[in-house]
């Protein structure tokens, strides 16, 4: 099992170009070379400043493109392998979490999760060409977000939607949601209109629960099922957009939103100290104290993982960005 971490700094918005920019990349291999370090000012004396190392540090004009085919791409031999991989976003609201993942409409501007998908199609028939059939693929997926510690099918429209949510229970070392639905899913066209859909489901909840879906996890989970006249092979992929990691208490008053930000703050929190026992090694990792944790099973699985750190170069991110650097730090020891 292995955690590798990389940062990515969005370009800055429109409205941000006047704004200060603290957030740099640096190469430690020279001009030209790909950075692997961030660097960012101490906030209490900006005469210093705290630099980051990570497996890779895309910059601000970073193409969709160049994520996918550098990080994402190089894992899909491995899944069809028979290993799990999990990639996760992680960082503050506003920083491209979703832009990494779902991305946009364009084509130039999809994110991991359709292009990734697009890879496996192209793969199933792939194998199924070259085993003249013997070897038939199956995709199925599910989506769900976890809200408040509750868990919600995103395939489901939301007034079908309980209070409590669905329960998720332990099933041979693996924690299952149960009564998720699993969707077959056969061609790129299937999925992208099943995956648009179920994001329609989570900015309907959106409107009615203000910002909810920087304030919920959403995981979506492909499941590959490769069979042959005398082996069943299965293997999955899941992809996270994360909560936002900012610090929920500073602004939050009302008590929707202060259940809302305790909830998000504990699994961020819960995620952190998970991270910090793996990379100490010790025996008692607290995966059961949040629902998020224990179904991301981080180090607990035979897989990969990616986490991509989406950060926001300016001034305004100061100290939310440097504690998700120092979550991220942590998870690399992993
Ligand atoms: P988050 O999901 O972390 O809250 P978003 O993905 O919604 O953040 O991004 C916030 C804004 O920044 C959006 O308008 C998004 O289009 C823009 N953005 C983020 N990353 C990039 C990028 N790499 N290139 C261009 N625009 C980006
Ligand atoms: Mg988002």
């Amino acid at each position: 099992m292995s955690v590798r971490v990389v940062a990515r700094i969005r370009p800055l918005l429109k409205q941000e170009l006047d704004k200060d920019v603290i957030v740099t990349s640096e190469s430690t291999e020279g001009e030209g070379t790909q950075p692997t370090i961030v660097r960012i000012p101490n906030p209490k004396n900006e005469a210093e400043s705290f630099s980051f190392q990570f497996s890779s540090v895309y910059e601000q004009e970073t193409t969709q493109q160049q994520v996918f085919e550098s990080e994402v791409a190089p894992t899909v031999k491995h899944l069809f392998n028979g290993y799990d991989t999990t990639i996760f976003s992680y960082g503050p609201t506003g920083t491209g979490k979703t832009h990494t993942m779902r991305g946009g409409k364009s084509l130039a501007d999809r994110g991991v999760i359709p292009r990734l998908l697009s890879n496996i199609y192209r793969r199933c028939r792939k194998i199924e060409k070259d085993t003249s059939g013997a070897t038939h693929v199956s995709v199925t997926m599910s989506y769900y977000e976890i809200y408040c510690d509750r868990v919600f099918d995103l395939f489901e429209p939301p007034e079908k939607r309980t209070a409590s949510g669905l329960p998720i229970r332990d099933n041979h070392g693996k924690t299952v949601v149960v009564g998720l639905r699993e969707v077959p899913c056969t061609t790129l066209k299937e999925f992208e209109t099943l995956y648009d859909q179920a994001n329609i489901n989570r900015s309907t909840s959106a409107t009615k629960l203000n910002a909810h879906s920087s304030r919920s996890h959403a995981i979506l989970t492909v499941k590959i099922t490769q069979t042959t006249e005398d082996s069943v092979l299965v293997s999955q992929a899941s992809a996270i957009d994360l909560a936002g990691s900012e610090d929920n208490r500073r602004t939050d008053n009302n008590k929707e939103r202060m259940v809302e930000s305790s909830a998000i703050n504990k699994s961020l929190f819960v995620l952190a100290q998970c991270v910090d026992a793996i990379s100490k090694k010790q025996s008692r990792i607290p995966y059961r104290e949040s629902k998020m944790t224990r179904i991301l099973s981080l180090g607990q699985n035979n897989g990969m993982t990616l986490m991509v750190l989406n950060l926001a170069p300016v001034r305004s991110y100061h100290m939310d960005t440097l504690s998700s650097l120092n979550v991220a730090n942590r998870t690399k020891k992993i």
